[in-house]
């Protein structure tokens, strides 16, 4: 594995000729092209002399190899940062983004007034599971594809996007219909065959980080939805399981710098299973926006204490609103933008 990396301000010209010695190997060139400066991957190639030569080419500063798996995901080949589009919200730019609802849809009343708080709040998308892959058989499954019907319309209801996890392959085609960023939990990001499958897709991912993943790991975990076709990929820390039982997971907030280091794809910090209590949801999302996440993902609920799911980690619609209004300030200090709460019934699309 390689890569060319051309000099600053090399011309369209000097780097077609390098793209077509690439082909003339019989490799295949994976071209991107900065706002300053083109590298090229090369795939394949045991002739690793014949690639090194490439360095003699007009234009062409280094040819290097690349050390790490996740050619794709790492910066290596792709040096600036990948913003994720979802319906003219972008993921990754400089505003923060906040993707709130209840941890499963359980009723229209339940879903539509948690979109109007989510969107009230200024809030830009809309979480909430239909299919729940839950610890215990016996707990609430989720409603199906009635859970996404109900999505749809508390979409249609507010603006805001939708984002709903997908819990097997044979489903991605049917939660495609309906979502607008599919969710790979974390007991399925070593799911190949479902990594593979939300590949071929053209819908964002929004990958969460296994249980027992290490950083990694889930970068590999991405490689494998980038490799199949889909570079629409947001990687989100949502907590890894250690020895302390004070919180029901381990909120790894070093996970952000570690993979913005290493990565050019999005980063979305999940509070809610991060900690497991709400009353330490609003202080870690701070931590979040303040470690140079680029959104957090957040379990909000009209009556927690009910909730079929997560309950003890939801936030209530005032508690929602007050969490956001106290990221606003630490978003600004560190040189990102949030959306403004909205008035009731204003519209979104300005
Ligand atoms: C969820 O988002 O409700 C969820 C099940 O998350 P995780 O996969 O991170 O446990
Ligand atoms: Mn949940």
């Amino acid at each position: 594995m390689m890569i060319v990396v051309m000099k600053r301000g090399a011309k369209t010209s000097e780097i077609g000729a390098v793209v077509k010695s690439i082909e003339g190997l019989g490799l295949k060139p994976h071209p991107s092209r900065g706002p300053e400066q083109t590298i090229i991957g090369i795939i394949g190639g045991e002739n690793k002399e014949e690639i090194i030569k490439l360095k003699f080419l007009a234009g062409v500063e280094q040819v290097v190899p690349v050390t790490n798996n996740y050619k794709l995901v790492g910066k290596d080949f792709r040096p600036d940062r990948t913003i994720v589009k979802v319906n003219g919200i972008s993921v990754g730019g400089d505003e923060f983004i906040v993707m709130a609802g209840p941890c499963a849809v359980e009723s229209r009343d339940q879903i539509l007034s948690t979109a109007h708080t989510v969107r009230e709040a200024g809030g830009q998308v809309l979480r909430g599971g239909a299919f729940k892959p839950r610890t215990s058989p016996y707990s609430f499954q989720g409603l199906g594809e009635e859970g996404l019907k109900l999505l749809t319309e508390a979409k249609k209801e507010t603006g805001l996007p939708i984002i709903t996890e997908v819990t097997s392959p044979e489903l991605v085609d049917m939660v495609t219909r309906y979502a607008d960023i599919l969710q790979v939990g974390a007991r399925n990001m070593q799911n190949y065959a479902l990594l593979e499958a939300v590949g071929k897709v053209r819908k964002p991912v929004l990958l969460k980080r296994g249980l027992m993943s290490t950083i990694e790991e889930l970068l590999l975990a991405a490689e494998y939805i980038l490799s199949n076709g889909n570079s629409q990929v947001m990687l989100c820390e949502r907590g890894i399981r250690s020895f302390d039982k004070a919180t029901r997971n381990t909120l790894d907030i070093s996970a952000v710098p570690v993979i913005k280091q290493r990565s050019h794809l999005p980063v979305i910090v999940d509070p809610s299973h991060g900690t497991g209590h709400r009353a330490y949801v609003p202080a870690t999302a701070r931590a979040a926006v303040a470690a140079g996440a680029d959104g957090i993902i957040v379990e909000v609920h009209p009556s927690p204490e009910n909730a079929m799911s997560d309950g003890p980690q939801s936030l209530s619609f005032p508690e929602f609103a007050e969490m956001m209004n106290g990221l606003r300030p630490v978003a600004v200090a560190v040189g990102r933008t949030m959306s403004a709460p909205v008035e009731k019934g204003e519209s979104t699309h300005s």
